[in-house]
């Protein structure tokens, strides 16, 4: 059994890779052409699996008895900002960089006149395979603060600060992320479900 992941997201991608140690895997486009799939679905586990539904869909029948697809929906709900940008995350700011919006998150809190805000990291990871759709989710519970710190992790890391931590994912050793963040919990949900899927692909 092979495992392609459906991202092209490079950090998503390290960390995945990271964590599924063990594994044959391969990045999207070492096996398909790009392609655009939209995220359209209302939740992280409809986006999830919309996008691998749609990878192992473009697969040929000889592939599609060899790999299971895996897909990572995840994004970052701010108590303060009544639980926003949620699945909107990734194009939060108009410009859709890390970096605009990270600054969105500052300016927002600023403008309620707050530093920090309760804030956690959702995870859907799913799988779409010849033997069905998966999907298993993971929380990463913590704080969000208005000043950028550190150069680890991507996204939101810079600004968020895990609960039992004083320094954000960007400060922090990228080893500590790997074993707290909710990436890796969903992920470890899921090990049962590919343990399963290899006995039957071999
Ligand atoms: P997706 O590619 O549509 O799932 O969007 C994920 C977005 O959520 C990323 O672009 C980041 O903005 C944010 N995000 C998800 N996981 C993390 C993480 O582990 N660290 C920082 N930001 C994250």
């Amino acid at each position: 059994m092979k495992i392609l992941l459906a991202t092209n997201n490079a950090h998503k991608l390290t960390e995945l890779k990271g964590i599924l140690k063990g594994y044959e895997i391969y990045a999207f486009n070492e096996v398909l052409k790009p392609f655009e799939i939209e995220e359209n679905g209302t939740s992280f586990k409809e986006n999830a699996l919309l996008k691998s539904k749609a990878v192992f869909e473009a697969l040929n029948e000889a592939q599609r008895r060899e790999f299971v697809v895996l897909s990572d929906d995840s994004g970052i709900s701010v108590e303060a900002l009544n639980n926003a940008p949620n699945i909107h995350s990734a194009r939060f700011s108009p410009q859709k960089t890390d970096k605009a919006n990270r600054e969105k998150l500052i300016s927002e809190l600023k403008a309620l006149n707050l530093s920090e805000s309760k804030a956690f990291y959702t995870a859907c990871i799913a799988i779409s395979s010849a033997f069905g759709d998966y999907t298993t989710h993971g929380f990463m519970h913590g704080r969000v603060i208005t000043q950028e710190k550190g150069e680890n992790g991507f996204g939101y890391d810079a600004l968020f600060i895990p609960k039992g931590f004083e320094k954000t994912l960007g400060e922090l050793d990228e080893d500590v992320k790997a074993r707290i963040s909710h990436r890796f919990k969903a992920l470890s949900l899921m090990g049962l479900i590919l343990n399963l899927l290899k006995k039957e692909l071999g």
